[in-house]
């Protein structure tokens, strides 16, 4: 008897849970706006993936808004200063900039970009490791209401600091997918970042439209483990809103500790009648 009223109440417990994921995972494509036939695929794959959209690319506008109208959130992807040497996009934000130059550059980033619902950094790992660089970048942000996603291209970044007064909610990158652009070595870095998905509750990936990119996500979204959700961006503002950092939802642990503690409560009281 005592067997069927535990099994009952685990039956019920599990009827009144919600879908249980272990963690939550949010991929961020960058570079949107040169690429259109890769990026189209990408938008395909599932309105949860968010694109990045560089404000100087030929197609922004058009790709932002196909984007946003098949359901997925739009971010500005920001040039902002490297500390090494490459090919510079138009109005990267350089640290020597001072606020109304950095303000120009960023109220024209956003007309370029519809909506466009955070901001990101592309490069970067001068600019967002200079904190009065980014606390200009942070102001004129703060006049819009977007969130700041730090792509984490240097270990140093002054970004959140540049945030706190701004009242600008800042998620970090997690893990890149394609450093290295070979398709082995792309899925071994998306099955990183579910590990730590499941690890951490929470996992933010980022990738670029590369041919090699397009044919993992094709395969590994097809096959997303059960457990995974996979989240927008700004899915993720409601749990950071009160704090600068992320925080985990409930993982699929703490929901059978937690079982497990009630039924041993359910269990004791029953004792406690006999
Ligand atoms: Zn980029």
């Amino acid at each position: 008897m005592r067997c069927f009223i535990g099994l009952l109440v685990i039956s019920l417990l599990v009827l009144n849970s919600p879908v249980l994921y272990a963690g939550q995972l949010v991929l961020v494509i960058d570079d949107f706006g040169y690429r259109q036939h890769n990026e189209e695929q990408i938008i395909g794959f599932s309105p949860l993936i968010t694109i990045a959209v560089l404000p100087h690319s030929p197609n922004a506008k058009r790709i932002a808004t196909m984007a946003h109208e098949h359901g997925n959130d739009v971010i500005i992807h920001l040039p902002m200063a490297p500390m090494n040497k490459q090919p510079l996009e138009k109005d990267t934000l350089f640290p020597s900039m001072n606020e109304s130059e950095v303000k120009v550059i960023v109220d024209n980033a956003v007309e370029r970009v519809p909506y466009a619902v955070g901001v990101n950094n592309h490069m970067g790992s001068l600019m967002t490791s200079n904190l009065s660089g980014m606390i200009n970048v942070m102001k004129a942000l703060s006049r819009y209401s977007m969130f700041f996603l730090d792509s984490k291209t240097i270990g140093k970044t002054q970004v959140k600091k540049a945030a706190l007064d701004y009242n600008i909610p800042v998620l970090t990158r997690d893990v890149f997918l394609d450093d290295k652009q070979t398709e082995s070595a792309i899925s071994q870095q998306f099955d990183l970042a579910v590990k730590l998905a499941r690890k951490n509750g929470v996992a933010i990936a980022i990738g670029h439209p590369h041919p090699q990119t397009v044919n993992v996500l094709r395969t590994k979204l097809a096959n997303l483990p059960a457990d995974i959700e996979l989240v927008k961006l700004s899915q993720l503002i409601t749990t950071v809103s009160d704090s600068v950092n992320h925080k985990p939802k409930i993982t699929l642990k703490e929901i059978i500790k937690k079982c497990k503690h009630r039924l041993e409560e359910i269990v004791n009281l029953k004792l406690v009648d006999e």
